[in-house]
């Protein structure tokens, strides 16, 4: 994401600044080398932010419980005070369509909601926008040109949480569609930017009674997913996580 940031802002009709940003969230066998000698070799502004989370969520968490939901929202909470500190207007993380789709399914089987990562999202105080710029890129395709490009790579799966094995269950899910459905991906993803609420069951989103699409938070969503052309886009700050 950052290496295709840093050629958008070459060429984007938009300015912007770029801050790449890492957080070492101290798991047992993080290569904390990786990045940073990576990052200064681009010769580009960074920040490695190191909070242990991981002992917090270690202490917190029973054994056996899923880790991600409190170890999301501490790495979330350092992300938005950081961006706030530092003047950055809007937070790019490197989720990419794959990402979304799986995040639907494990919302679908074990959340109990129809719900993924939007490409633009507003943190719910408004203090921060997040986006995602690789929102409609396959997985497939991204680690093609990361393998072409050579770029240093960090395993995900260091700290051997639940949910990060459900996810490997349903990426592997996708997988098998993928090889025996060729398109089948790209379908469930056209579904998630196609979403009809009346003939969903949601009575928040629609208005079965009357008949009626509710709901002005959706709105605002859809509306913000195609910001106005402006010529100071801002700063990004772009988080590897
Ligand atoms: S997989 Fe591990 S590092 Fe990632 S959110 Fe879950 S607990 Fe945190």
């Amino acid at each position: 994401m950052l290496d295709i940031l840093l050629n958008l802002q070459k060429s984007a009709p938009v300015s912007f600044e770029l801050i790449a940003v890492n957080l070492d969230q101290k798991q047992p066998g993080f290569p904390e080398e990786v990045l940073p000698e990576y990052l200064a070799s681009l010769g580009i502004e960074y920040h490695i932010i190191e909070k242990d989370t991981y002992s917090i969520v270690k202490d917190k968490v029973p054994e056996g419980k899923t880790t991600c939901g409190l170890c999301s929202r501490l790495r979330r909470g350092i992300l938005y005070n950081f961006a706030e500190e530092h003047g950055v207007t809007k937070i790019a993380l490197g989720h990419h369509r794959d990402d979304m789709l799986e995040t639907l399914f494990l919302n679908m089987f074990y959340g109990g909601k129809l719900k993924s990562m939007p490409p633009v999202l507003h943190s719910d105080d408004g203090r921060n926008t997040v986006i995602r710029p690789l929102a409609y890129a396959r997985e497939k395709d991204i680690a093609r040109y990361a393998a072409l490009r050579e770029f240093p790579i960090i395993p995900c799966n260091l700290c051997g949480s639940q949910e990060n094995l459900q996810r490997q269950v349903i990426k592997d899910m996708f997988q098998t569609w993928d090889k025996q459905h060729p398109g089948r991906l790209e379908t469930m993803f056209r579904a998630l930017c196609n979403v009809e609420p009346s003939h969903l069951a949601d009575p928040n989103l629609y208005d079965f009674k009357e008949g009626k699409r509710l709901g002005g938070k959706r709105q605002a969503v859809v509306q913000s997913a195609e910001p106005e052309a402006s010529p100071d886009f801002g700063r990004l700050d772009v988080l590897n996580i």
